[in-house]
């Protein structure tokens, strides 16, 4: 990808005052967004990132956890051992240079619902170096009811988005990087030689739009599977924070001293309504968990973005090489787009491969039909 030289830097912020030429305008300022700019940036890439703030994306609406291992059954996440340190060390740099908290490291708490999957825990501990004994646990019976016990998992990772997210568009804003407004696909002209966006030129334009991304007539075909999620933010006063717990649903420390508690999900809908049914269940679960009073104090819903095959969408379109997508991931978006933000912007920058199980080129069928 040719690298343009910056003619312009200054601010453009909140609308495009003067014209800019860039190597990549991204759209998106979700964890995709946040993170492949920073790469980018990092690796001598001018952008400009268009973003609408949407107080209900995906990445303001989630939990935060690095969870090593996935589902009722436990098993280890995919590429976890590479995932997990390359998570650590982007949110651990982002902290440093953005000097805000970001990451925390902790474990969660699993309070077995049922004798067998106690049992299941006990026979996957063997395999597996994230799942830890209970014997080393005490000390919760003050705040808990459980009675099948607890074990651990760890090492965990708990991400302060929010904080991210607004201090990387500080970043950005402060670099003349950054334009708040929704992007329209009919004001942008993609050429061989590169992509215009009202004032902006760009070399390549990257899609980092979470579950807009379902509706690009570009990369709109790819196997998306969108999945609702719900979640209470409640104030627990008393239960120590630092820690996950978990039993079917986690309780999270949360900012303002408030945890969050959930998440449902849902691949059947699209509506983005709360339901007094989530809120039902999981207060029904609290009520039997927790021994401590609690007030539910807000309701969150978002749509993760996702892919059946539940791998990431990154990489170029086949057809036309200045269009590129950072999407796809699901509900394991913290540990997952770290490792392939920077994969992707050492693609970018320095032509590095891509993994092909991430690779839209994997699509080509499909994309350029
Ligand atoms: C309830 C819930 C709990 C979750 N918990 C976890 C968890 O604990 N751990 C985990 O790993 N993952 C979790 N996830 C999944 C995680 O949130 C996602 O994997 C990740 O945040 C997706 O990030 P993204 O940048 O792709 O999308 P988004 O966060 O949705 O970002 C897209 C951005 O693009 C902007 N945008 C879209 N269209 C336009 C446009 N036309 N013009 C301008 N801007 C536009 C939006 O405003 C938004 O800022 C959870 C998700 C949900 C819903």
């Amino acid at each position: 990808v040719a690298c343009r030289k910056k003619v312009d830097t200054s601010i453009i912020e909140p609308g495009i005052e003067m014209s800019k030429m860039v190597d990549h305008l991204i759209i998106g300022q979700g964890l995709c967004g946040t993170l492949l700019s920073s790469e980018l940036r990092q690796a001598g890439r001018s952008v400009v990132v268009i973003d609408d703030a949407d107080p209900a994306s995906s990445t303001r609406v989630a939990g935060g956890i690095v969870n090593p291992v996935t589902g009722m059954r436990m098993v280890e996440s995919w590429m976890i051992d590479d995932l997990l340190p390359a998570a650590r060390e982007k949110y651990l740099t982002l902290e440093r240079e953005l000097k805000v908290g970001i990451l925390h490291e902790t474990e969660i708490l699993e309070f077995h619902l049922t004798k067998e999957q106690r049992d299941l825990f006990h026979e996957r501990k063997a395999a597996s170096a994230y799942l830890q004994d209970e014997t080393e646990i005490v000390g919760y019976e003050p705040y808990f009811r459980f009675y099948h016990g607890v074990g651990k998992i760890a090492p965990a990772l708990l991400v302060d988005l929010m904080a991210m997210l607004d201090a990387w568009r500080e970043e950005l804003k402060a670099a003349g990087c950054l334009i708040t407004e929704r992007f329209e696909r009919t004001a942008c002209e993609i050429g061989p030689d590169g992509v215009r966006y009202k004032r902006i030129e760009a070399a390549t334009i990257i899609f980092c739009d979470g579950v807009g991304g379902m509706n690009d007539p570009y990369f709109g075909r790819l196997p998306w599977s969108t999945d609702k999620g719900e979640a209470l933010l409640v104030s627990i006063p008393g239960l120590p924070r630092g820690i996950i717990y978990k039993q079917g649903i986690a309780i999270v420390p949360w900012r303002d001293d408030l945890f969050w508690v959930g998440a449902s999900h849902d691949w059947r809908t699209s509506d983005l309504q709360p339901t007094a049914m989530f809120r039902d269940k999981v207060c029904a679960q609290l009520d039997q968990w927790l021994k401590l009073p609690y007030t539910v104090m807000e309701h969150l819903v978002s749509s993760r973005p996702g892919n059946v095959e539940r791998r990431p969408f990154v990489g170029m379109h086949p057809l036309h090489s200045n269009l590129g997508i950072f999407n796809g991931m699901g509900g394991k978006g913290i540990s997952t787009a770290p490792y392939f933000a920077r994969q992707f912007a050492m693609h970018l920058s320095a032509g590095a491969p891509l993994d092909p199980a991430v690779d839209i080129k994997r699509f080509t069928r499909i994309l350029t039909k």
